[in-house]
């Protein structure tokens, strides 16, 4: 039979299922050879070749006995280079038979690069990651899966990436067979959508049901995506049946992700879920020090001064991101002008990274501090009690409000239960008056301001 008589059956075959079925189905197959009743065909993926066998299998069986190539049955192999355009004919394309179950070509499975960085041993552990960590590591291991999803949560710059960059670099050298789709939720949309419009959808499916581990990032921007999102949960649900590893990082808990549906949280929420907390100051000193020596081997001979470690890790406090680039820059900076490193190269040479870091401390901070401090009830802070023991202390918040915040007196006094303005301005006044004379009070309004600026 040539290629004509199949061009001719197609035309059969158009009539017999419909335009859509007909376009979605029977053009991207390629008829591969006809012999001993048995018709050979080429098809994009495993699932295309089942689904047709199911669907149109008694269709084209007969069109193509009519056309005179009596057919009993219908054998599908899908294509082993990388999938070619589907309507191009390729004279000897290698064919895998379908129960092989061929893996989809790798560079589909590529995901998003990982940075050669981002690797467990360059990951300082402190006690606000040390959960997130312990997870990924186990995760890592790639034995029998524990918990899925695990899921990463945190702020902005805390690691997120960084641990699961790592779980894809170790599982790569523990299990270089393991097939680990790493993507970010935006490229996981984008493919989905790109998979829509080049009606490769089958494909898609099969692809992100072929991993090992599949792991998204930042998951919180697929929220309100509707069609990406059903698509996500159904790949979730697949994998996840079959007991295939999922990590999911997002900027804050399942419960907290606004316009992700209902049954998605909840199905985010059945592994383990584990955030990482904002850094403290051992951690940023642990982060810096590492990044350091690194730069001391690059940077050969240059110094840094005591103390200005401390100094950054103190100061800034956003984001570790944030905290790199500033050392990035100082070493930058120093080696440029063959200077060492003090702090008072680091205070000009890092002056505006300095200042947007400066904490922005609220009302509500310091009348907790406060409260904790005097041993006091929070809501007596706001309350109308005039006790002294309540008073002072509630002066006190009303004074640290003006220093460290940019409110206003009014503004000031709303959050003090409604109270006038005149209130708060004659309790700072009297805490003013009373510091002089009062080194305890004073005292403690030192260390206050520093907890609150910490
Ligand atoms: P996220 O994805 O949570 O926004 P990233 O993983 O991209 O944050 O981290 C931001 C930067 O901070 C990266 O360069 C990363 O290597 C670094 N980083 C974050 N946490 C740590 C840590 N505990 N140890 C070392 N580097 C870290
Ligand atoms: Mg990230």
């Amino acid at each position: 039979m040539t290629n004509d008589t199949w061009v001719q059956v197609r035309e059969g075959l158009l009539k017999r299922v419909g335009r859509n079925n007909f376009v979605t189905w029977i053009e991207p197959l390629r008829l591969m050879g006809l012999d001993e009743g048995v018709a050979r065909f080429e098809v994009p993926t495993l699932f295309f070749g089942d689904w047709v066998q199911r669907n149109f299998a008694d269709h084209i069986r007969m069109r193509l006995t009519e056309a005179g190539s009596p057919v009993e049955r219908l054998e599908f192999a899908v294509s082993n280079s990388p999938r070619p355009p589907l309507k191009e004919v390729k004279a000897a394309a290698a064919v895998a038979p379908v129960k092989a179950r061929p893996a989809p070509p790798e560079e589909d499975l590529r995901g998003a690069p990982l940075d050669a960085r981002f690797t467990f041993d360059s990951f300082v552990v402190g006690k606000p990651n040390e959960l997130a960590h312990a997870a990924a590591r186990r995760v890592a291991e790639g034995g029998p899966v524990t918990f899925n999803p695990l899921f990463l949560y945190g702020g902005v710059g805390l690691g997120k990436t960084h641990l699961m960059h790592a779980i894809a670099h170790e599982l790569q050298k523990r299990q270089p067979q393991a097939r680990v789709l790493y993507l970010s939720a935006e490229q996981f949309m984008y493919r989905f959508v790109q998979a829509l419009r080049e009606r490769e959808i089958l494909g898609f499916k099969e692809l992100f049901r072929s991993v090992d581990v599949l792991m998204v990032d930042d998951v919180q921007f697929i929220a309100g995506k509707d069609s990406t999102q059903e698509e996500f949960f159904h790949t979730f649900n697949a994998l996840v049946d079959q007991n295939k590893q999922i990590v999911i990082s997002a900027d804050r808990a399942p419960g907290e992700i606004k316009d992700l549906e209902e049954r998605i949280k909840s199905r985010l929420q059945c592994g383990l879920v584990v955030d990482l907390h904002p850094t403290d100051y051992e951690l940023r000193l642990g982060i810096l020090q590492q990044k350091a020596d690194f730069y001391r081997e690059q940077y050969k001979g240059l110094v840094i001064a005591d103390g200005v470690l401390e100094f950054l890790a103190h100061r800034i406090t956003t984001n570790v991101r944030v905290l790199e680039g500033a050392l990035t820059r100082l070493f930058a900076f120093a080696s440029l002008v063959g200077r060492e490193i003090t702090l008072d190269l680091a205070q000009d040479c890092l002056a505006d990274i300095l200042r947007a870091s400066d904490r922005k401390v609220t009302i509500e901070e310091i009348q907790r501090k406060v409260a904790e401090h005097y041993n006091i009830r929070l809501s007596d802070m706001i309350g109308p009690k005039r006790l002294r023991t309540i008073a002072r202390p509630r002066q006190v918040a009303m004074y640290l409000a003006k220093q460290l915040t940019p409110r206003s007196l009014p503004e000031i006094g709303r959050r003090f239960g409604g109270r006038d303005h005149t209130t708060i301005m004659h309790g700072v006044r009297k805490i003013e008056e009373l510091m002089a004379t009062d080194s305890q009070l004073a005292d403690d309004l030192q260390l206050l301001r520093r907890l609150l600026q910490a």
